[in-house]
């Protein structure tokens, strides 16, 4: 065998999403995203606007995510269907497969369940967000949504703020109620559920929306002064979970312009409306962390962020557990290259 066969031998690692939760902790996560965000508005990540397609029928649609981080160090791809309606079948409705490659030498490193990295680094990306943005006090969450990203931003959201009560609202009682029982307990908080979504946002400090619906499940006027949300389900231009207020009444951040100008649905709703120009988004939440911009100026602001998922964000949790793997024997390394 040649030197540069012998020395291309390399091997692949699999992880898939039991071994992804294993490796990936919500609070190493949330620290890897607030680098990844710093980086991203800085010139630290090249994140080009995701590809979408959208399936026949119009419901179901698949999207390849290229990203490169310099720190925490990742370069690949996350590509994802999004099948809303799996969750009737006990499915998941985000699944797929994030690929990390080495930044240094182009080889891919790995192959990772992309569902559970969605859940976990979207969540942990609105716990950096609600760090930086809501108030230091901010102690009663409200989350509208049972799903997935309901799930994980309940850890999230308690890794960055004291909660001394949570509302779950969902459109079906009974899952809220599930949640509820289930979640509260696994994480020692008292989760309380709420008859509509605005019960469940009446005195909130922090509140997230976590639905598929493509229709507003947030009114501005039921938000009280000093609150601060964060707006994670609607990732479409036609598609949005908060009315024009939420927008017009907030100091309004997002994760990429970019993204926000392609696909914030409720900032096009509010622009179309002329309610508000592009100069509302005030900037970046890196742009916050790095302190180019102001986030809240004090305790009357309600402060908003827009989430839509970048790459960034996966390449970063992607980074942690690729090393977490090698160091302690996770997943199932198969001969690849050169074999
Ligand atoms: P799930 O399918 O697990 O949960 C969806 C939730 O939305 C369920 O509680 C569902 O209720 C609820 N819902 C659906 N339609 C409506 C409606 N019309 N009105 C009120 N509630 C509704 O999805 P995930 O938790 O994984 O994702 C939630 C949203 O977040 C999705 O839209 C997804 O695309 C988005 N997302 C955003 C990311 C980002 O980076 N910003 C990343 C990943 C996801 P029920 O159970 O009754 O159907």
């Amino acid at each position: 065998m040649s030197t540069k066969g012998s020395s291309q031998k390399r091997g692949l690692l699999i992880v898939g999403s039991a071994d992804v939760k294993r490796a990936l902790s919500m609070s190493d996560c949330i620290e890897a995203v607030d680098k990844a965000m710093h980086a991203l508005s800085s010139g630290g990540a090249d994140v080009p606007l995701r590809t979408v397609m959208k399936l026949p029928g119009g419901r179901n649609f698949f999207g390849v995510m290229p990203g490169y981080l310099a720190e925490p160090r990742g370069l690949g791809t996350k590509i994802i269907t999004i099948f809303p309606d799996n969750a009737q079948l006990g499915l998941s409705s985000h699944v797929g497969l994030v690929l990390l490659f080495d930044s240094e030498i182009g080889f891919p490193l790995a192959v990772m369940d992309a569902g559970e990295v969605t859940a976990i680094r979207t969540a942990a990306a609105s716990a950096v967000a609600t760090r930086a943005l809501a108030r230091h006090d901010a102690s009663h969450l409200a989350i509208l949504g049972t799903g997935e990203q309901a799930i994980t931003h309940l850890e999230a959201i308690s890794k960055v703020r004291t909660l001394r009560t949570v509302r779950v609202w969902g459109r079906s009682p009974d899952k809220a109620a599930a949640f509820a029982k289930e979640h509260g307990s696994r994480l020692g908080l008292k989760v309380e559920v709420a008859a509509t979504a605005e019960a469940a946002v009446s005195g909130a400090d922090i509140v997230c929306t976590v639905t598929s619906s493509r229709e507003p499940i947030l009114n501005g006027a039921w938000l009280q002064k000093g609150a601060h949300v964060n707006l994670v389900g609607a990732s479409q231009l036609v598609s949005r979970e908060a009315d024009d207020d939420v927008v017009a009444l907030s100091r309004f951040f997002v994760d990429s312009r970019v993204s926000a100008r392609a696909e914030a649905g409720e900032l096009k709703h509010a622009m179309d409306a002329g309610l508000v120009s592009d100069s509302h988004v005030l900037g970046e939440i890196g742009e916050v962390l790095n302190g180019k911009v102001v986030g809240r100026t004090g305790n009357h602001d309600i402060t908003v962020y827009k989430s839509l998922g970048v790459a960034a964000q996966d390449m970063a949790a992607a980074r942690i557990i690729y090393d977490r793997a090698v160091r302690d024997g996770i997943g199932t390394t198969v001969p690849f290259f050169g074999h």
